[in-house]
């Protein structure tokens, strides 16, 4: 039997949180045009593979979260887990390869299968960008300016921290791989189960495991800035001598890895201390191998994406709201009254809220209760004559207005 609730792991969003979510989209957006962004709106489902195949096989992502399904047709479908994947099938089954670079943002909710708590949950939403076709630190040291001009824009600049990595190339990846496999398998006996299929398919995943066994082999494995070569070195290098001239602080973190296959170079995440363990509120990194493994050529790319939810949690302030006019008719008679000057009131670009129902009394408590500032009190006298009573609700002071001066007056 259905029952009548939200589905585990999923809210209802209204109020205040709604608010907050909407203030953090809003001006992620407002931050992310000012660099060209453009928003880019892909299906919220895909076929499977488009994430199967490209996410990494060993992911958490595939390995557990992922909402499938079998439609009617017999395809088999997937309610996205994250939005990269998508956006580069979209780049490569619409063409876009004549028009780079392309500096995309989206929005829009996210599905994985997880335990739910504080900040986890089954559908999030999420804000990201992606930077398609450059392949220099200017690209890198941009898209991070951008994360954490968003964040001070929210002003969470003090709340998190930068934390930044780089896994190299190919050769420093495939090199650091051979050194950590070698050290796993010292430690063998004390992985967890899935680390140790792990070591098989995709070693470095080992270091993103969240097990507490797992956690204290990968204290004391190799570094991987050991195993950069020169070149992945002084592309990191320059990377965070660009964040040094924009004046971003960022601390090194060389156990950083993301949770997915597709990543090189420079890895980031922003994390805080005040939502437990979902400390990590916005994420990315270099994908530069992603197109050409799902078959749109050598573009390489790198974006972040942040969960929309979790900053919302951080924002202690409510969002301000307009205040109000209330347009209140004193009783039945003048409600007709009311419509209309509520009407043309509100196409004058005010914000009206037009009172329903009650006695007076009843009605002024009402404006109050939705904190207008003003209250355009509609009595039958004054109707007579043309004029309606403007009365400020945080001075107590009115006086009686003509219709032909309300806008002014207002
Ligand atoms: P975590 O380590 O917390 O599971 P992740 O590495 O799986 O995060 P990403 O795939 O990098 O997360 O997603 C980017 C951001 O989306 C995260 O930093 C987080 O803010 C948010 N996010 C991820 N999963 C969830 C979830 N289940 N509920 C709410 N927000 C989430
Ligand atoms: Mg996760």
């Amino acid at each position: 039997m259905a029952k009548l609730q939200c589905v585990r792991g999923t809210y209802d969003l209204y109020g205040a949180p709604k608010r907050k979510a909407k203030k953090v989209v809003e001006t992620a957006a407002s931050v992310v045009e000012k660099y060209g962004f453009e928003e880019i709106e892909t299906p919220i489902f895909e076929f499977t593979e488009v994430f199967a195949r490209n996410l990494g096989e060993t992911s958490d992502i595939v390995t557990k979260e992922m909402y499938c399904f079998e439609d009617r047709g017999g395809e088999s479908l997937t309610l996205r887990p994250e939005g990269t994947a998508g956006i580069v099938r979209a780049f490569i089954s619409e063409g876009m390869q004549q028009n780079l670079p392309l500096k995309f943002y989206y929005t829009g909710p996210m599905f994985r299968y997880e335990r739910p708590q504080k900040g986890r949950q089954r559908q999030f939403t999420q804000f990201g960008v992606e930077l398609l076709g450059v392949a220099t630190p200017q690209a890198d040291i941009e898209v991070i300016a951008m994360a954490y001009a968003f964040l001070e824009r929210l002003g969470l600049e003090g709340a998190v921290t930068v934390e930044i990595n780089s896994l190299g190339d190919s050769e420093s990846r495939a090199a650091y791989r051979k050194k950590l496999v070698a050290y796993l398998k010292e430690h063998y006996d004390e992985l967890s189960e899935e680390s140790k299929i792990r070591l098989e398919k995709n070693p470095l995943r080992v270091l993103d495991s969240k097990e507490e066994c797992d956690k204290a082999v990968v204290e004391n494995a190799p570094l991987y800035a050991d195993s950069l070569n020169e070149s992945s070195a002084a592309f990191f290098k320059k990377v965070l001598e660009g964040l040094d001239l924009l004046g971003i602080k960022y601390h090194v973190n060389n156990r950083l890895v993301r949770g997915l296959d597709y990543y090189a170079h420079t890895v980031f995440e922003l994390t805080t201390d005040k939502l437990g363990a979902q400390g990590t509120v916005l994420a990315g990194g270099r994908y530069d191998g992603l197109v050409a493994q799902m078959g749109g050529g050598d573009v390489s790319g790198i974006g972040w994406a942040c969960g929309v939810e979790r900053l919302a949690l951080l924002l202690d302030k409510e969002p301000e709201r307009p205040r109000p006019i209330a347009v209140i008719p004193v009783g039945e008679e003048e409600e007709n009254a009311a419509l209309k000057v509520a009407n043309d009131l509100r196409l004058a670009g005010f914000t009206i809220e037009l009172s329903y129902s009650g006695n007076l009394k009843k009605r002024m408590i009402k404006a109050n209760k939705v904190n207008a500032c003003k209250a355009v009190i509609i009595g039958s006298e004054e109707l007579k004559s043309g004029a309606v009573t403007v009365k400020n609700l945080d001075s107590g002071e009115q006086k009686i207005v003509y219709l032909s001066d309300l806008t002014e007056e207002i």
